[in-house]
């Protein structure tokens, strides 16, 4: 079998493979740059939550040099991270919001009931 290495991952795959086994790269090509997820990762910093947010600046703002020092594996991986603390962020700060909707739909539901049981004359 004659094999070739990946160019994203640098494994050894067989030349005719659709894609890499290891990275799932097409045909073991080089697979273009991730999005950094930076102007999200800003975002969420500044309008969600601080410390999750720099956690996400910090992974953003190291995708593209990563790619460009050939780690291509770990450039995605970095990408994928600063999306999902940018996530988190945005989740923390929208507990309070749909605490405040939950709270208010349970209590208009106590209303509700106390005034049908008044109704009844319990
Ligand atoms: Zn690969």
């Amino acid at each position: 079998m004659e094999t070739k290495k990946c160019l994203t991952c640098g494994a050894e795959m067989d030349v005719n493979a659709i894609k890499c086994p290891s990275c799932g790269a097409s045909k073991g090509r080089k697979k273009p740059m991730p999005k950094s997820h930076l102007a999200w990762a800003i975002f969420s910093t500044l309008f969600c939550c601080l410390p999750t947010g720099i956690v996400s600046i910090v992974y953003a703002a190291k995708v593209s040099k990563t790619y460009q020092q050939g780690n291509i594996v770990e450039a995605y991986r970095k990408s994928k991270l600063a999306d999902r603390w940018a996530n988190i962020g945005a989740l923390i700060a929208f507990i309070p919001l749909i605490l405040y909707i939950l709270v208010n739909v349970v209590g208009v539901n106590i209303a509700l009931v106390s005034d049908i049981l008044k109704n009844l004359g319990i």
